[in-house]
């Protein structure tokens, strides 16, 4: 039984105010907090000010004092109820999404991987890392996300080393060159590579180091909702053109994993994509679905891409990401948990993926991503029976 909730500020990786919600039960005390995005997708949850959700909270508490925690189906239904906006603008997916994790928490005392009940052998999802970064999270390059997959590796630990060797020598390799920036928002390296010069250079590396590369284009952030502004090319390209260059890259280069090619109301331009190259690619939709059930089941019916990103806060609670984590999987898409570019020290990414049977997991290199590979690392040695997922291949 729920006994108290407590609401806790705290700061992200971005140094922005963040929310921590801790559920105390007769068994313990249970906690998550909530990430944030920084090249939202227009039709995400609304994420309130800290302050704002702190000052409205102390009306939602009575309602959750005296809940049965494992009845989440019913508290996230309560929180959605009590919201009553279909979209968080009035709760917070902040508030919401802290409620409902540390539910979780509470009904699997802490075994958060457990959510889907045991299994025989768990699967663990192949990361996928953000190496080299430009568009809205800083950068010389126009795309969002240069990113590396160790597809090859035999546990977490030698995928997670693997990214960090490869994120290491980056860095070191640019600098000597004259070509490094910096690191952005999430630890990308910042270069003066333009976007197809990076995608070359990257190219080199998945063959030295026998990685997938991919790429986030994060379509939106360039569409001024009549032409892509690619402002550091210095050109406008009509969604034809756009679309032809996203797929010579993705040829030319190899790219496997391609999210958001086209901007996130695009559902035929997307499926035009991924009839072209998803036998070979994974087409991942992120803000074309910002996780929302609506949307995915619009993405499947026009067939717009092979994967979906799966970000909990784009939607506010765990029942709704998992109603979409079920939708994608019936339909034969590929699902990738994915941490926000604002992220907090908390794991729980990790465990759902776990929990989810997920084949890739998005989770970055370093400082607040770290807790998300360690856990990874953590609990494969903790459950009895584990394996690698392998790699998705295309999917038409
Ligand atoms: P975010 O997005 O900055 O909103 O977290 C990252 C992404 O586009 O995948
Ligand atoms: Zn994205």
């Amino acid at each position: 039984m729920i006994r108290n909730i407590r609401l806790y500020p705290e700061f992200n990786s971005k140094g922005e105010e963040s929310l921590r919600v801790k559920i105390q039960t007769e068994k313990g005390v249970y906690s998550a907090s909530v990430p944030s995005g920084t090249s939202r997708g227009s039709h995400e949850a609304v994420e309130l000010p800290v302050e704002k959700v702190l000052r409205f909270f102390s009306k939602v508490r009575p309602h959750f004092i005296g809940r049965n925690e494992n009845e989440l189906d019913i508290i996230d239904g309560l929180l959605i109820e009590l919201d009553g906006t279909g979209n968080f603008s009035k709760l917070g997916e902040n508030l919401s999404l802290g409620i409902s994790i540390a539910a979780a928490r509470a009904a699997t005392d802490n075994h958060l991987w457990k959510l889907t009940g045991n299994r025989l052998v768990a699967t663990f999802p192949i990361p996928v890392a953000n190496v080299i970064g430009g568009g809205m999270h800083g950068g010389g390059t126009e795309w969002q996300e240069f990113l590396v997959i160790p597809y090859k590796a035999q546990s977490p630990l030698e995928a997670v080393q693997m990214i960090l060797d490869i994120w290491k020598h980056i860095g070191s390799d640019l600098g000597k060159k004259g070509l490094l920036m910096g690191r952005n928002i999430e630890n990308a390296w910042m270069s003066r590579m333009n976007d197809l010069k990076t995608l070359d250079y990257l190219s080199g590396i998945a063959e030295d180091w026998d990685v997938k590369i991919g790429v986030d284009f994060a379509a939106s952030s360039m569409w001024n909702s009549r032409v892509y502004d690619y402002e550091r090319w210095g050109v406008k390209l009509k969604s034809s053109e756009h679309m032809e260059i996203v797929k010579e890259a993705v040829r030319e280069y190899g790219i496997y994993y391609v999210e958001d090619p086209v901007h996130e109301n695009a559902f035929r331009q997307c499926a035009l994509i991924t009839r072209d190259i998803g036998k070979e690619s994974v087409v991942v939709g992120d803000d074309l679905y910002t996780t929302n059930p609506k949307r995915v089941k619009k993405g499947i019916r026009y067939k717009s891409t092979n994967a979906v990103l799966v970000k909990p806060n784009q939607i506010g609670t765990l029942t709704q990401t998992h109603d979409v984590v079920v939708m994608a999987k019936k339909a034969g898409l590929f699902i990738v948990p994915s941490h926000r570019s604002g992220e907090t020290y908390d794991n729980w990414l990790a465990d759902l993926a776990v929990a989810w049977d997920a084949p890739l997991i998005k989770a970055g290199t370093t400082g607040a991503d770290a807790p998300k590979l360690n856990r990874l690392i953590e609990l494969w040695e903790e459950i009895p029976s584990v394996r690698m997922a392998k790699l998705p291949k295309g999917r038409l």
